[in-house]
């Protein structure tokens, strides 16, 4: 479970590490859809960073993430290193333990047994069968090869989870995800995350635009979000229909984040979601040249908190600067959230997505709200029923130690 930062004094520092990045197009600022030349991490700062990183944890446990455009690009001998120096650096008595997210595309047998030996927790992209018109469709060839790699990875018994871009596509056909990540794969832990994208074309993209308009959007045409982007009552409609397969068939099973952190929250606790909790800033992002950002989703100049070759870890996630992105998160939430039932257990989700102004006209509500709205009370019944079966009280409340916010 993820460390609410308001209640412990020694925060668990959580990083995401950007190893490999595409080069960008010189001529035209883009990303170069046709880039064949990626930067990868180099060693100097690798070990750098590995080595920083573990003196700066103050846990038994430590954690690293590995991810980037696709990690295992950068081939075995790479992570073998890894391995090599997180050993070197180690503290006598602690665990380090290694998230790796992959599309499995590039999965043999050698990175399976490598995986298994050193007890890699890894992550697959993989957004299903679903041909998505309305942006570039995974080749049949690609998914064919991440089919094979997740059989490597159980063959192995590589402990993997699975994670889902959903769009306005796929968002249309829930089941046809669920039984290919279930039945084809083998998946028995399933996260979703929605796709919400403005249009490059609106002249400002960040400015925020009424909830009414959000009805208007649903038109594939529309020129507010891009085609791909899932509308919020879609996202409601996915989230319920597999929930009630999930109930119905696999509870005990498969574990959907999104249900097991509303069982936290329903029961009081914190969520385990940084998405769904009442405050940002417990996850870093470190790009390829040491660059840390406040989170993987706001890799921009004014979110920069510094350089791992120039400042300590600790400081820039204690820094003023980290403390009030953390904040931010609470202190936007319009007042429509604010009166909301289900603030205990969203908190006006990913604050990424909040482009929309309230029917007030008060700008900071979320794109998906009405969806999450959707789920939230769809599930309500059964989640307290789950918790009273297993001998807890449903609170459903926002515990004072947690959130010191204005209701
Ligand atoms: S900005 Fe979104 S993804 Fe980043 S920490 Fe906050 S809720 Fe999580
Ligand atoms: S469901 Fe909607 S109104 Fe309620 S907290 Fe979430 S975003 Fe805000």
């Amino acid at each position: 479970m993820t460390l609410d930062p308001r209640v412990h004094s020694s925060p668990r520092i959580r990083m995401s590490a950007n190893l490999l990045e595409p080069c960008l197009d010189p001529a035209s600022q883009a990303e170069s859809t046709a880039c064949l030349s990626w930067y990868a991490m180099s060693p100097d700062l690798l070990e750098h960073y590995i080595k920083s990183y573990i003196e700066q944890q103050h846990h038994h446990e430590i954690e690293f993430v590995w991810q980037g455009e696709e990690p295992t690009l950068l081939g075995l001998a790479y992570f073998k290193d890894v391995v090599r120096l997180q050993q070197q650096y180690r503290p006598p008595g602690a665990v380090i333990v290694n998230h790796l997210q992959t599309d499995a595309t590039q999965i043999t047998q050698q990175w399976a047994q490598f995986l298994a030996a050193h007890g890699f927790f890894v992550q697959v992209q993989i957004n299903g069968p679903i041909r998505q018109h309305a942006s570039p469709s995974v080749p049949d060839k690609a998914l064919a090869l991440a089919i094979e790699g997740v059989a490597l990875l159980r063959h192995y018994q590589v402990v993997f989870s699975t994670v889902s871009e959903v769009n306005r596509e796929s968002a249309e056909a829930p089941l046809t995800l669920y039984h290919f990540l279930r039945d084809t794969l083998g998946s028995t832990q399933m996260h979703f995350v929605p796709v919400v994208k403005q249009a490059q074309a609106r002249s400002n993209p960040s400015r925020s635009f009424p909830f009414a308009q959000c009805e208007a959007m649903q038109s594939p045409t529309d020129p507010l979000m891009t085609p791909d982007s899932l509308l919020p009552g879609q996202w409601g409609n996915f989230l319920c229909t597999l929930f009630d397969e999930w109930f119905y068939h696999d509870l005990g099973n498969v574990n959907l984040p999104y249900v097991a952190a509303c069982v936290e929250t329903w029961m009081g606790q914190a969520s385990p979601l940084c998405t769904l909790s009442s405050s940002c800033g417990n996850n870093l992002s470190l790009t390829r040249n040491g660059d840390v950002f406040s989170c993987q989703q706001y890799q921009k100049p004014e979110y920069k908190l510094g350089n791992i070759a120039r400042q300590s870890l600790s400081q820039m996630q204690t820094g003023s600067q980290q403390k009030l992105f953390s904040l931010a998160k609470e202190a936007g939430l319009p007042h429509q959230c604010r009166q909301c039932q289900y603030l205990f257990t969203c908190f006006g989700e990913c604050p990424k997505r909040r482009i929309l102004q309230t029917f007030e006209g008060e700008t900071g509500l979320n794109y998906l709200c009405r969806g999450w709205h959707q789920f939230f009370s769809h599930i309500d019944h059964q989640v307290s029923l789950i918790i009273k079966a297993m001998g807890y009280q449903v609170i459903k409340k926002i515990q004072p130690a947690r959130y010191q916010g204005k209701k």
